[in-house]
């Protein structure tokens, strides 16, 4: 744990969220500013800055993320009419937090990908 990350202190249940689903490895709550009717951080518990690296780090848990995101999608009813799944990664990607996290926004039409 980094004691100066958010999201790890969420994970420790040191700053409260709404949990929609947990795993060992994994967690995924509701964002906090949400940009659409459903929209759910997912994380692994393990601290890795960004989805780069997580996914040299450690490619099973970065599957274990993509499974819970999932999960997820198919509990908030998303699968019918489909939804976005999206890693801000760095400065250009806008990351605000460094922790990885999976956006997983769905709930009505999201509109192009990118504003502009
Ligand atoms: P990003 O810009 O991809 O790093 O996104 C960070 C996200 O974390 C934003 O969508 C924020 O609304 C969200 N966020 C920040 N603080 C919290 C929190 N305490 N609980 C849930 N979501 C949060």
């Amino acid at each position: 744990m980094e004691t100066d990350c958010l999201f790890c202190r969420i994970v420790a249940g040191d700053i409260p969220a709404t949990v929609v689903r947990e795993t060992e490895r994994t967690l995924a709550f509701r964002d906090i500013g949400p940009k659409a009717p459903v929209h759910v951080l997912v994380i692994p518990k393990e601290h890795y800055v960004d989805v780069a690296t997580l996914g040299a780090g450690d490619p099973a848990l970065a599957g274990e993320v993509l499974a819970t995101a999932a999960v997820v999608a198919e509990d908030e009813g998303l699968l019918g009419d489909g939804f976005r799944l999206m890693f801000n990664t760095g400065a250009y990607g806008s990351q605000e937090v460094f922790h990885v996290h999976a956006h997983l926004l769905g709930g009505a039409p999201l509109g192009p990908m990118l504003a502009g």
